[in-house]
């Protein structure tokens, strides 16, 4: 009997560290001894850099450009400790749907049944997050996905990102949709970055799986073209990431989130920012006063 293949997807703003975060849980869950295919659908195409010395791969739209029939094998690179690497790619800018390349590669591989044929334990797609477009939410809507987590900081473009997301989740989630797992804490250095992440998941109803700070390791690494998994694998940056990988590994049951309304969010974000200015100023108000 075929096992059961774990897919898997990350979402987020750009530029909030999806790609980071998702190549070093696919590192890290290849270190454990799963197989695993890292599915780049960001227009941006460089999902993938850091398990490939940071080396960019053809993409599949790229590559379809080229001869209108292709194999799997084609756009299937082989990366860090035999993580299978491909990227969806995107259109030329300005033309057509950003989201083109997650569904034309999607149904590519399963049509060619290439998760079955590799004995793949685990999925991931890295998916731009922050574009309201169909395409993107393909990983969840036709539940190709299972479970779906969100990177996010605490700043408020990130968590806005994050709530509109499960809005999608929470739209798609009668008919078979994929659920939410959770969120990914990114560059959590500061303790009102953590209190105000913690709040967030409190008021969607979901959890933290990982607080991640940001770290120089990260950086140097990436320089090197390499995950911090690769690079510097006995770091804390490294333990974290683990952590995190068998958490996911681990993780069974996803939830729909409650998004807040934009009003709700707008509102819990301006408290959050009066906290911070008393904070920043010294003055504290007592709770009721705070409006918090
Ligand atoms: P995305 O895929 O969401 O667009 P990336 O993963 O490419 O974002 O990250 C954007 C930049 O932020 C990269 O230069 C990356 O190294 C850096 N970065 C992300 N997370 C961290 C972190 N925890 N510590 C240090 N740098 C980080
Ligand atoms: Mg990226």
């Amino acid at each position: 009997m075929a096992k059961k293949i774990k897919q898997i997807a990350i979402y987020g703003k750009g530029g909030i560290g999806k790609s980071t975060t998702t190549s070093n849980i696919s590192a890290a869950l290849s270190k454990l001894g799963y197989k695993v295919m890292q599915f780049g659908c960001d227009p941006k195409s460089d999902s993938t850099n850091t398990l490939r010395n940071g080396e960019y791969i053809p993409t599949v739209l790229d590559t379809l450009r080229e001869k209108s029939t292709i194999k799997a094998s084609e756009v299937l690179f082989e990366g860090y400790n035999g993580i299978y690497c491909v990227e969806a790619g995107g259109p030329a800018p300005g033309v057509g749907c950003a989201g083109r390349g997650i569904i034309t590669a999607v149904q590519l591989f399963k049509q060619q049944h290439v998760f079955e044929d590799l004995n793949i334990d685990f999925v991931i797609y890295d998916v731009l997050g922050d574009v309201v477009c169909g395409g993107f939410a393909v990983p969840i809507r036709e539940g190709i996905a299972e479970h779906v987590f969100t990177v996010s900081s605490a700043d408020f473009m990130s968590v806005y990102a994050s709530n509109n997301l499960f809005r999608g989740i929470q739209k798609y989630s009668n008919a078979g949709g994929a659920l939410l797992g959770g969120v990914i804490a990114n560059s959590i250095n500061q303790p009102y970055s953590k209190d105000i992440i913690d709040d967030f998941a409190a008021r969607t109803n979901t959890q933290i799986m990982q607080y991640v700070p940001r770290s120089v390791t990260v950086t140097q690494s990436e320089l090197q073209g390499k995950t911090t998994i690769e690079a510097a694998p006995e770091s804390a940056q490294a333990k974290i990431y683990t952590e995190l990988a068998i958490r996911i590994a681990e993780h069974e049951k996803s939830a729909i989130p409650s998004p807040m309304g934009v009003t709700e969010l707008r509102e819990w974000a301006a408290s959050w920012g009066n906290q911070l200015l008393q904070l920043e100023s010294g003055v504290v108000l007592g709770g009721n006063q705070a409006g918090i």
